[in-house]
This record gives C-alpha cells, sequence and structure tokens, in this order.
C-alpha cells in the first residue's frame, strides 16, 4: 500500500484525491494510447516529429505512463509532508536537492543511491506546504494533479526536470521542451504531466 506520512486530516483528504484522481487519469491515458485524441495531444504539448523519430518519442512516452501506472496501480511509494519546503511543490530527498546540484543533476542523484542500493528502497515523494495553496487541476499552469504526476514520473520513468537552455516548468516549460521537438520533451517531467492532464 501506499503510505502517506505526516500529514493532518484535512491534508490528507486534498492528497488522497490528488492520488485517486491521478490513479483514474493514468487508466485513462493508458487506455487511450494510440488513439487520435492521444495523438493530437502529443502533437501539442511534445511538438512534431515525423517517422522514427515521432515512433520513438511516443513509444518512450507510453512505455513511461504504463510504469507510472504500474507504480501507482501496486501503490509501491509513499507521500510525506514537509513543512520547511518552500522553492518546490514536490520533490524527492529535498533536504540534499542543493547538495546535489538541483533539477536533472539531483534525479541522477537520487539514481545513483537507487542503483547502489544505499538508498531506502521507498524514496517518498515530499509535498510542502504550496501543494495545498495550488488548484487542483487547471489546463493551463501547474496544479496539485499535475504535480502529483510530475513527481510519479520521476519516482517510475525516471523523467528529468530539464533545465538545461531555460526553463522546464509551468506552461512555459511545457512550450520550450515542445519547441525543442519530443525526443527531449517525453523526458522532461513537467511535460509528461501537463500530457496526462490534457489527454485524461
Ligand atoms: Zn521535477
Amino acid at each position: 500500500m501506499a503510505k502517506f506520512n505526516g500529514f493532518s486530516a484535512n491534508q490528507m483528504v486534498v492528497v488522497d484525491s490528488a492520488y485517486r484522481e491521478s490513479r483514474r487519469v493514468l487508466e485513462r491515458a493508458v487506455e487511450s494510447a494510440g488513439t487520435s485524441t492521444w495523438r493530437e495531444v502529443f502533437k501539442r504539448v511534445m511538438g512534431a516529429a515525423t517517422g522514427s523519430d515521432l515512433k520513438e518519442a511516443e513509444s518512450a512516452l507510453e512505455e513511461s505512463i504504463k510504469a507510472m501506472h504500474l507504480r501507482i496501480a501496486g501503490a509501491s511509494f509513499d507521500v510525506t509532508y514537509e513543512p520547511t519546503f518552500t522553492n518546490t511543490n514536490a520533490d524527492m530527498l529535498a533536504g540534499k536537492f542543493s547538495q546535489s546540484g538541483g533539477g536533472a543533476l539531483h534525479t541522477t542523484f537520487i539514481d545513483e543511491l537507487r542503483q547502489q542500493g544505499s538508498a531506502p528502497a521507498r524514496l517518498p515523494m515530499r509535498l510542502g506546504p504550496n501543494f495545498f495553496t495550488m488548484p487542483e487541476r487547471d489546463m493551463f499552469g501547474q496544479s496539485r494533479i499535475e504535480t502529483f504526476l510530475h513527481e510519479l514520473s520521476h519516482h517510475a520513468a525516471g523523467t528529468i526536470d530539464d533545465s538545461n537552455g531555460g526553463e522546464c516548468y509551468g506552461l512555459k516549460g511545457v512550450n520550450r521542451l515542445k519547441g525543442l521537438g519530443p525526443k527531449r520533451a517525453v523526458r522532461n517531467a513537467e511535460n509528461v504531466g501537463f500530457f496526462l492532464v490534457w489527454v485524461a
């Protein structure tokens, strides 16, 4: 079972709702893979490509979504409240964020810990107070569901925060990565989060 740590009863209602809705969104996304809607949203969120480039990027995204769905269906992750967490809404091992170099380097840092076996088996997703001031859902900005899916994509599918060359968060970040093409966009956690909110 997924474990939720450190939340008040009121916060727990909010977190549980984001968790359930994320699960529904992932089920829907897995079902709709390959449909014309799925392809249209892919173009809008990940950008345009042709031939084998498009096929590779589409299957990379499908693999990520399947891995996320398995993780949430198996409920094999923890979610922990981090009251001092202010610079971002959710992340893993937030206390080591500066030490690791931040952004994509942080994800690499965590992957290395996992491979060495020195990380706890169930690294928690950490949610700060900001999580509770966000809208539950928003098509054009960050939201609780998008944030939950963004973080889950790091956990389950090894996505990164691709700040190499500019912004990687919010609609601005999504559009920047989209402009660089689907190959990079499908690896950026924020694009995966927005794709899922849009497709479901
Ligand atoms: Zn991230």
